[in-house]
């Protein structure tokens, strides 16, 4: 008699993270064939040959003996202190008390929602968007209201659309800013109208600054809280991307605006912190060293740097394509190309990543993983050597014109 599968739980039905989802699966089957892959798909420092800094592998190899017992639910003092500092050099009204450090940045996005959302309330996410953000507002039994960044408005929101979208039930705008997977940095002037829009709707401001300092040619980056003032808003940060430690998992937010309007949302990111009782500790103390201490991040985005190198390589790959086009991206890991519908109409962005993968062994992920209609575009990151990537866009084009032959 055969077994019936284990039911799962039905508030999955709708929950997706293509990142690492069945092309990923299969990429990991071609490796086992002896197949080598060149992984565009996760933006992970280390596995292109990237060292996070020698002050922090410093700071959590002496950390060991001091990080044997379970520390406060919310995290390390010294690191809360150092998180909240930070916001107040920007000019945020940011204190420990406020700050929350989790298992990577992940892991808050998850409890904020948890903490904010009931059944059927609406959250305003970007449009692409990165998909964690759709899959834990879906988790927590939220509805996401996608609000477009398109490329003819070099993938920058409109606060006149978002404002046509909010309805009685909606109740955070998410800004992912510098913006991933489109590598968008807001203008400060965008960013207050989005704050207003939030004042005037009483909405919270859920704000994902985790490339704060990846920021190519000049790109400015203004922080959301000190804007925000009285409106409740929550910033995220952490060590995976700025600080290359992806690995050591370690995130934070902390939550800013009017007092009174954010005490119970603090006394519920503090209870649902206190169910996992509290992040990894020895990571926790490389937090303080790499806000306070020197940052390889400038250097590498700087001109002369692998980073700045490696977008140019892309930028000027795409520049000479017959079939792709792209806003260059000013911040963060990635890049984001659309194909020209009118050189190939009809393309299907998930059957040309799945060709990739099975033709040139490269794996990126298909535009439409990250929650837009849209299925034109391809997002890659900019992580391997710029020699590298401009192999692997030759390779690309060469699997365009396969699809523009047939
Ligand atoms: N937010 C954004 C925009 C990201 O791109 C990522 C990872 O790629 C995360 C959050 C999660 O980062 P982590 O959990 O490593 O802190």
């Amino acid at each position: 008699m055969p077994h019936p599968t284990v039911a799962t739980s039905r508030r999955l039905e709708d929950v997706r993270y293509d990142i690492r989802g069945p092309l990923s699966r299969r990429a990991h089957e071609l490796e086992a064939a002896g197949k080598p892959i060149l992984r565009l798909n996760i933006g992970n420092p280390g596995l292109f040959g990237f060292r996070v800094p020698q002050h922090l592998r410093d700071a959590i190899a002496t950390a060991l003996p001091k990080s044997e017992a379970y520390c406060h639910q919310q995290g390390l003092l010294e690191a809360r202190e150092a998180v909240a500092a930070q916001h107040r050099r920007n000019g945020a009204e940011a204190r420990p008390e406020h700050v929350f450090i989790g298992n990577g940045v992940s892991e808050l996005i998850d409890l904020s929602l948890r903490a904010l959302l009931d059944a059927g309330d609406e959250v305003l996410v970007p449009a692409p968007d990165y998909p964690l953000w759709t899959a834990a507002t879906r988790l927590n039994g939220g509805v996401p209201l996608h609000y477009p960044c398109p490329p003819e408005r070099a993938h920058l929101p409109d606060p006149a659309e978002i404002e046509a979208m909010v309805t009685p039930r909606t109740r955070a705008l998410v800004i992912i800013n510098p913006n991933n997977p489109t590598g968008a940095v807001y203008p400060r002037e965008l960013l207050a109208a989005l704050v207003d829009v939030a004042r005037r709707h009483r909405l919270v401001l859920l704000c994902d600054e985790i490339y704060d300092s990846v920021l190519y040619d000049g790109a400015a980056f203004t922080p959301l809280a000190p804007l925000a003032g009285e409106t409740p808003c929550i910033s995220y940060g952490g060590l995976s991307k700025v600080h290359l430690a992806c690995g050591y998992r370690v995130g934070w937010l902390s939550v800013t605006g009017h007092e009174h309007r954010v005490h119970d949302l603090v006394r519920a990111l503090d209870l649902l912190a206190s169910l996992r009782l509290c992040s990894n500790v020895t990571a926790q103390w490389a937090i303080r060293p790499a806000l306070e201490g020197p940052n390889e991040i400038g250097a590498l985005t700087r001109p002369g740097g692998r980073l700045h190198a490696a977008r140019a390589a892309v930028v000027d790959a795409v520049e000479r394509s017959e079939f792709l086009r792209m806003v260059a991206p000013d911040g963060a890991l990635y890049a984001f190309p659309g194909v020209d519908p009118e050189r190939l109409p009809g393309f299907d962005d998930a059957a040309f990543a799945l060709d990739l993968l099975e033709h040139e062994q490269i794996i990126l992920v298909p535009g439409s993983s990250f929650n837009i209609a849209a299925r034109n575009h391809f997002r890659l990151t900019l992580l391997p050597e710029p020699a590298v990537l401009a192999d692997a866009l030759a390779r690309i084009e060469r699997e365009l014109a396969r699809i523009a032959r047939n």
